[in-house]
């Protein structure tokens, strides 16, 4: 994309939403700039797995009375960066599948470059691919995460982020994240992570998911803009992603510059990202 077709479009952020699960440019050039100081605050960010995320679904939703005080991308029980190790630049690529279509030719690239990715998977998408979805739950290479029942905010008073309504109560919400739960443990995946639909949450909606013993996938690196950005933006992107970074771009938009930018990043980076999970851990080599 050249720039002036990338300003074109920052100009138009505020009017359109630039995807259904987009997230507009200027939130990023916000948040960038919190990255190395916020690195080693999710130390403790280990894996759960073992089954708790069903925890979500016993949850009492009339315990959770508090009006939320909070909407957004970014807030404590968000999850925005990766565990880093000295000596190596840790970069987590994170792809989300809201619905549509599946972006083989990036499958292709992490698969042939060896580069583990934690996949975002919504209800929606499953439903449609449920082939695709079962061969990404067996690859050890992607770590899967839940991206909702239904595709929406994750709320209790139904705020809405680039026009989606969230959820609208505390039963909502836990039903957003544990009918997807389900479905994904159903197809052999045990989901520790979740990301909301647009990414947007209010400070109730995340302490339920968080006394669920869900962990929520937030990012600092806008990494595809909602898939709008050509590949020579989305490269920029990873490529100036700093130590710790968690990455957001999609896996459902085969054709937009996500695939191909990701492939300029990693061939430019060579060896000098350890690229990993959003837990920060690693696979072992296959
Ligand atoms: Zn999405």
């Amino acid at each position: 994309m050249k720039r002036r077709d990338a300003l074109k479009l920052a100009a138009l952020a505020p009017l359109a939403p630039l995807a259904a699960c987009g997230t507009s440019r200027s939130e990023t050039a916000t948040t960038a700039t919190t990255v190395s100081v916020t690195a080693t605050e999710t130390r403790t960010a280990t894996a759960v797995g073992g089954g708790e995320g069903a925890a979500i679904s016993m949850l009492n939703p009339s315990a959770y009375t508090q009006e939320p005080t909070q909407f957004g991308l970014h807030m404590p029980g968000i999850v925005d960066t990766v565990p880093t190790v000295p000596g190596a630049r840790t970069i987590a690529l994170t792809f989300d599948a809201c619905n549509g279509d599946v972006d083989e030719a990036l499958l292709d690239t992490l698969r042939e470059h060896h580069i583990p990715a934690t996949l975002f998977l919504a209800q929606p998408w499953v439903e449609a691919h449920p082939d695709v979805a079962r061969r990404l739950i067996g690859n050890p290479l992607f770590m899967i995460g839940n991206h909702g029942t239904r595709h929406l905010p994750l709320a209790v008073r139904g705020q809405a982020a680039y026009g989606i309504h969230g959820t609208a109560s505390p039963a909502e919400a836990i039903a957003e994240v544990a009918g997807n739960d389900h479905l994904l443990r159903e197809l052999g995946a045990d989901p520790v992570w979740f990301r909301a639909g647009t990414a947007h949450y209010d400070d109730v909606a995340v302490r339920i998911a968080n006394d669920g013993g869900v962990k929520i996938g937030g990012f600092n690196v806008n990494g595809d803009f909602g898939a709008t950005a050509g590949a020579a933006e989305v490269a920029h992107q990873i490529l100036g992603a700093p130590d710790g970074s968690i990455v957001l771009a999609h896996m459902n938009h085969p054709g937009s510059g996500t695939a191909a930018g990701v492939a300029q990043a990693v061939a430019s980076l060579g060896g000098g990202a350890r690229f990993a999970f959003i837990d920060g851990t690693v696979p072992a080599p296959a």
